[in-house]
Order: structure tokens, then C-alpha cells, then sequence
């Protein structure tokens, strides 16, 4: 009896100004960065993230800088993304790094992908580059691997997706970036460049590592 009393007075006391902050507390989304300055790929993954969380990207949190990927792996440069804006900003964060393995060639151009052939993004000299480092050679195995790294307060997580294929002799198709043209993903019979994004983003690398990190968010 005495219990019920006091909560009743309690909230009866609270100005609704007061009542107003406690319930967006309650129900505000979690904010989360995506530590990324490519476009595309953050309406991509907002697309995909549940309500529930809210998310933020670099120039959205005033952050213009390009972060350096200093790292010796994939993972190790992701780490290094979602740390800085961690470190510098106080905002739980995620980075994504990916790169193309050619078995033949000990897996390169895996961390070096973006800039093989010198310039940073130039896909055209990048894929000529590795079908001449692949002329003669028979085993045209590769893959693609995405890492994500996530920092909250609860710690230091990361995902994982890949996806096996073979590098074309030549580029086929249109559509796509980076490697797309000379990439015939495992059980198709045509490139990146070529199949529905809706059929790269449900087998491809990268929305397999999503699909990963949505599954752990939707957890906590
Ligand atoms: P990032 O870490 O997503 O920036 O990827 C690094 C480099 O890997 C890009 O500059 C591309 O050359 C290559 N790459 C990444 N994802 C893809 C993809 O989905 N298709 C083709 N190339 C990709």
C-alpha cells in the first residue's frame, strides 16, 4: 500500500518537461557510426539496419579526415577506423575493410586491393594489372573477404563474410566497381559486373559480413 502511494506521488510530482526526457531516454534509438566517407555503401547498410538503431556517418558527426589504414590485415585496418572515431568521438562504432585473394598469387592484392597499380581506385589499371600478373597461369581461384570491426561499451566484436570465385580472362559486364568485371563468383557463369546487385548483396562478401553484424545488434 505504502509502496503504490510513493510511486504515485512521485510521478505526480515530475513536471512534464521532466516526463517528456525520461521517456526519450527510454525509446531514443542507439546511435551507431559507420565509419565510412563512401555513399553508396552507408545508404546500403542504413537500408538494412533495424530501427532500433540510428546510424550516424563520418561527415554526419563532423569527422573529414581520411582515417590511414596502416594496418598488416584486413582486420587490423578495420580495428584502426572504428577505434579513431571511438577514441575521438565517444560514439560506438563500426569500420568494414575488404579485399580481393588471388590464390595464385599467395593472395594478393588482399589489403593493397584499392591501390595494386599504384593510384588509389583506379579499377581499370587495378584489374589490368592482375589479369597480366594471372596471363598463363591456370589457377584462377580468388576471393573476395569483408571485416567489419565494432566497438561499443561492451567491447571489441568483428564479422566476417567472404565469397570464392575464379578471375576471368577478360572483363565482362558493366555494372558494379572495383574488381566486379573480372569476378565470376562460385556457381554462376557470369561476373559481379554482370548478375542483379540484388544477387552480389545476398552471396557477396560484404552483405554476408552485414548480415553478421545486424544479427549480433538485433541481439544485444
Ligand atoms: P574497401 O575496403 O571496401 O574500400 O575495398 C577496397 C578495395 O577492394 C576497393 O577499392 C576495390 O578495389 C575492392 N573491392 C571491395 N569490394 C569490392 C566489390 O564488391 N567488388 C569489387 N571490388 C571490390
Amino acid at each position: 500500500m505504502t509502496n503504490g502511494g510513493n510511486s504515485f506521488n512521485f510521478i505526480s510530482e515530475l513536471k512534464p518537461i521532466k516526463i517528456l526526457f525520461l521517456l526519450d531516454e527510454i525509446v531514443k534509438p542507439m546511435q551507431l557510426v559507420f565509419a565510412t566517407h563512401n555513399e553508396n555503401k552507408f545508404k546500403e547498410v542504413s537500408a538494412l539496419l533495424p530501427d532500433a538503431i540510428s546510424l550516424l556517418s563520418l561527415s554526419m558527426i563532423g569527422c573529414h579526415e581520411e582515417i590511414e589504414e596502416s594496418g598488416s590485415t584486413l582486420l587490423e585496418n578495420a580495428q584502426i577506423k572504428a577505434h579513431y572515431v571511438y577514441e575521438n568521438y565517444g560514439l560506438a562504432c563500426f569500420a568494414d575493410d575488404t579485399g580481393l585473394l588471388v590464390e595464385a598469387l599467395n593472395d594478393a592484392p588482399g589489403i593493397y586491393s584499392a591501390r595494386y597499380a599504384g593510384e588509389h581506385g583506379d579499377a581499370a589499371a587495378n584489374m589490368d594489372k592482375l589479369l597480366l600478373e594471372l596471363d598463363g597461369i591456370h589457377n584462377r581461384n580468388a576471393r573476395f573477404e569483408t571485416v567489419i570491426a565494432l566497438i561499443m561499451n561492451n567491447g571489441n566484436h568483428h564479422f566476417k563474410g567472404t565469397v570464392h570465385g575464379t578471375i576471368t580472362h577478360v572483363k565482362q559486364g558493366e555494372e558494379g566497381f572495383g574488381y566486379d568485371p573480372i569476378f565470376m563468383p562460385k556457381g554462376f557463369d557470369q561476373t559481379f559486373a554482370q548478375l542483379p546487385l540484388e544477387t552480389k548483396n545476398r552471396i557477396g562478401h560484404r552483405g554476408k559480413a552485414i548480415q553478421e553484424l545486424i544479427s549480433y545488434l538485433k541481439s544485444v
